[in-house]
C-alpha cells in the first residue's frame, strides 16, 4: 500500500536526519520483502494494528488504542493520542475528556457514542502525554488513513490541534481554525478544541458548541 510505504521511508528519513544525515540516498524498502498491504476489514486492521512496532510508542505502551464505533459511521472523531487511562483500557477517550466528548455527542449532536466513530491519531500511548512527534504520526498515519477509508464518513472532526495539523499540512493555531469547514478526500473536515482543553478551560465551550451545531447542520 502505497501510503505504508511512504510512511516507512518517511521513518526512515527521519532517522537518519537525527543521526545527522544532511544528505542521503535511501534504498527503499521492497514492496516484495514486506507486506505493505493493509487489510480491507476494519477488524482485520485492528488485528494488525495490535501487533505493531513501527515506532517507538510501541515499546512503552500497555494496549493499542485501534479506535472503536460505528463501522460506517457519518461522523468520525480523531484526537491527539490515547492518554494513560485509555492505555490501560484499550479504548479510546474513556477517560475525564471521554466523558466530556461522550457528553457532546449525545446532548448536541443528539447521537449516542455508538453511532459514531472516535480514534487517534497515534493508537499507543506516548509516555507523560507528550505530543506525538512528527515520526510517530508519520508512521502511524496509515492506519488512519485506512480507518476513514473504510469507514466512508461524511464528516471528520479534527479534535485539537494535533489532529487538525496531521489530517491538513496546515500547522496554523487551533484558535485560528476552529469551526472552519475544510472539503478533503471524499469528506468534509472539521477542527474544534480536544475536550482535554476544555477541561482546563471551561470557557471555550461556548465555541465547541457553535462548532458542533456546524456539524450537526451539515449532516
Ligand atoms: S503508534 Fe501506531 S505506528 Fe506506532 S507502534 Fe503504535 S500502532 Fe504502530
Amino acid at each position: 500500500m502505497k501510503n505504508l510505504h511512504n510512511a516507512l521511508l518517511l521513518k526512515q528519513l527521519y532517522q537518519l536526519k537525527q543521526l545527522g544525515y544532511k544528505y542521503t540516498s535511501v534504498v527503499p524498502y521492497k514492496e516484495e520483502e514486506l507486506n505493505l498491504t493493509l487489510p480491507n476489514t476494519l477488524s482485520s486492521l485492528e488485528k494488525q494494528a495490535s501487533n505493531c512496532h513501527l515506532c517507538e510508542l510501541s515499546k512503552s505502551r500497555q494496549k493499542v488504542v485501534f479506535g472503536e464505533g460505528n463501522p460506517q459511521a457519518d461522523i468520525f472523531f480523531v484526537g491527539e493520542a490515547p492518554a494513560a487511562t485509555e492505555d490501560s483500557s484499550g479504548k479510546p477517550f474513556v477517560g475525564r475528556s471521554g466523558e466530556l466528548l461522550t457528553r457532546m455527542i449525545e446532548n448536541v449532536l443528539n447521537l449516542s457514542r455508538a453511532d459514531v466513530y472516535i480514534t487517534n491519531i497515534v493508537k499507543c500511548h506516548p509516555s507523560n502525554n507528550q505530543i506525538p512527534t512528527p515520526t510517530q504520526a508519520h508512521t502511524c498515519q496509515p492506519y488512519l488513513l485506512k480507518q476513514i477509508e473504510l469507514t466512508k464518513p461524511k464528516i471528520v472532526v479534527a479534535l485539537g490541534v494535533t489532529a487538525y495539523h496531521y489530517l491538513t499540512g496546515d500547522d496554523s493555531a487551533i484558535a485560528e481554525v476552529r469551526g472552519t469547514v475544510h472539503k478533503l478526500n471524499g469528506y468534509t473536515l472539521i477542527p474544534t478544541y480536544h475536550p482535554s482543553y476544555l477541561l482546563r478551560n471551561p470557557s471555550a465551550k461556548k465555541e465547541v458548541f457553535e462548532d458542533l451545531l456546524k456539524i450537526k447542520e451539515l449532516m
